[in-house]
Formats: structure tokens, C-alpha cells, sequence
């Protein structure tokens, strides 16, 4: 049995991503959501290990909490210092992160990546993930610009290879980055369904070299102002639907410990 934890979790889409793959791969595996209140983990793990268990997804509020609960970890948790995907090998619960993989992945696919210079959106969990996987492919530079510019800077510091720098969120700011790189990627909370604030000013994507790519983690709505805005503009724009899918599908070569079709399950 396969499972994502969360609180809330019944907006995931997850349980219709994963058992999608699941039936095209002809397996008779299970995969549905599960309610872990914040503080929940041990319980949840005991109860997991129980019942049948042998994999499960993590989301909101759990991600960092499950860091110590671990008996191993990959090393993109580590570096992130987040779990996304857990699955149970000879009764130890291993612990992986595949947010920034799917990113790349997702970039990839859409013809996004390569990118020589990238302005990063924001210095939260998604921004950690997809920052720290980026700059292992060393693209020249990648600003992290965010509203609180101290998180920004302890996220950088997390960078061994010194590829990441830490900037501000203003406009100006934001422009004269944008000059220097061909993509940007949104990390934050700017233009998703329920959040109340938006961009003020999308100038900055005027500055960005023709042939430029915006990708916007955002999934709801399908497509923000910025991917508006970018489009209007004539360049490459990815939402967050690619990411969600490529890293369900390295969550899934986890759980079942074998490399799969992953463009054949991307479609799917
Ligand atoms: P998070 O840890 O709460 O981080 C939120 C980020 O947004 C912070 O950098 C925060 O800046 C910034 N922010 C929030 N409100 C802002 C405002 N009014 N002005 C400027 N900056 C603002 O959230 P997260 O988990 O990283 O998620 C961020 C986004 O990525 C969400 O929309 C989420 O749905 C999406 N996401 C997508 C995928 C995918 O697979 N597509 C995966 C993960 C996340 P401060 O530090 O200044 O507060």
C-alpha cells in the first residue's frame, strides 16, 4: 500500500497522479490519501509499518519533520533538509526529496534547460529544492531573490559550490538580474488560487534576453499573470504541472526500486 500524508491533504493530486502510473505499469497497488495532523509523525509511522505500508508521500506540514524520523536519507533530502518521498527497504524508513529533480526534469521537457543565468522567486521549501538541485548543474549564475532577504542568504549558504547568490525582491533589483539571465522561475505564493497578493510589477520580465523561459510552480491557476505576462512577451512559459508529475514519477522509482519509462509516464 502506497500513500501521501498531509493536513490538509484531499487537495493533493497525487491520488490521481500515482494510481494513474500504477494502472499503465499493470500493478495492483493502492494509493490514497491519509490525514497526519501536524505532531502525527511517530504515530503514523508505527501505524504505517503495521498496516502494510511500503511507501508514502509527504506534503504540508510534514516535510522538514520527517528529517529526524528517518533511518536513512538520500542525499537531496539531506541537502534540502526535507522529505518528500519515504519508502520502507528492509524495515527502515529511507527518506528522499524529488522536487528538485522534477523540476529539471520538467525544465527539460519543455525545453527550458539548458539556461545560462537563472533568477529564482523566493527562498522557501520549493525554492530550497529546486535552488540547490540547479546549481549542481552549475547553468553560470542563479540569484535567489526573495521578500526577506535573510532567508534568501541562509538558503545560499546550504550551496557548497558557492553557484547561488542571495538578492532582494524589488523591482529594480529584479531587472537588472533578469538582463543577466534566461530564465526565471516563481517560487513563491505570488498569483495562486487563494493567496491575496500579486506581482505589483512585471517589469522585470522586459529586461530578460529574447529566447528566455518563465516557469511558474504554481499549477492553480493553470496559467498566472507572470506566465500571462511572459507569454505576451514572446517567452517559453512552463506552469507547475510538469514538476508535480516528474517528481511523482521519481517518487515512484522509489517506492518500486526500479527506473521507469518516465516520458511514456508522463504522458500518462
Ligand atoms: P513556502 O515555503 O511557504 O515559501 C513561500 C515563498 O513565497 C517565500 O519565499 C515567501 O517569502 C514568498 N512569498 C509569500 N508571499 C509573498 C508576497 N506577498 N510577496 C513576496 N513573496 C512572498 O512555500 P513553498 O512550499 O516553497 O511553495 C511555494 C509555491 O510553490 C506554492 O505556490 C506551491 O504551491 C508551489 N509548489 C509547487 C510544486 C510543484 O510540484 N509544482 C511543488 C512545491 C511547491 P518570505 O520568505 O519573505 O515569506
Amino acid at each position: 500500500m502506497l500513500q501521501v500524508i498531509g493536513d490538509p491533504v484531499l487537495h493533493s493530486k497525487s491520488p490521481l497522479i500515482h494510481p494513474a502510473m500504477l494502472h499503465h505499469l499493470g500493478l495492483d497497488l493502492s494509493y490514497t490519501p491519509q490525514v497526519v495532523p501536524k505532531g502525527g509523525l511517530p504515530d503514523y509511522l508505527a501505524w504505517a509499518k503495521a498496516h502494510g505500508v511500503t511507501g508514502f508521500n509527504a506534503t504540508m506540514p510534514h516535510k522538514e519533520d520527517l528529517i529526524p524520523l528517518m533511518d536513512t536519507l538520500g542525499e537531496d533530502a539531506v541537502r534540502c533538509g526535507a522529505v518528500n518521498t519515504v519508502c520502507l527497504r528492509d524495515g527502515a524508513w529511507v527518506g528522499h526529496n524529488t522536487d528538485g529533480e522534477g523540476c529539471l526534469a520538467a525544465l527539460h521537457h519543455q525545453g527550458l534547460w539548458p539556461a545560462r543565468g537563472v533568477v529564482i522567486l523566493g527562498a522557501g521549501g520549493a525554492a530550497k529544492a529546486v535552488a540547490l538541485r540547479l546549481a549542481r548543474e552549475n547553468p553560470g549564475p542563479i540569484w535567489v531573490c526573495n521578500r526577506t532577504r535573510s532567508k534568501a542568504q541562509q538558503l545560499c549558504q546550504l550551496d557548497p559550490d558557492g553557484v547561488l547568490t542571495p538578492a532582494d525582491f524589488d523591482p529594480g533589483t529584479l531587472s537588472h538580474l533578469c538582463s543577466q539571465a534566461q530564465l526565471v522561475i516563481n517560487c513563491t505564493n505570488l498569483g495562486m488560487d487563494g493567496c491575496p497578493h500579486q506581482f505589483e510589477d512585471f517589469s522585470f520580465l522586459d529586461a530578460l534576453p529574447s529566447g528566455s523561459g518563465v516557469m511558474d510552480l504554481i499549477y492553480h491557476p493553470a496559467k498566472t499573470q507572470l506566465l500571462h505576462q511572459a507569454q505576451a512577451r514572446g517567452l517559453g512559459v512552463c506552469n507547475g504541472l510538469p514538476m508535480l508529475v516528474y517528481q511523482a514519477i521519481f517518487a515512484l522509482e522509489y517506492f518500486l526500486d526500479r527506473q521507469l519509462p518516465g516520458e511514456e509516464l508522463a504522458q500518462v
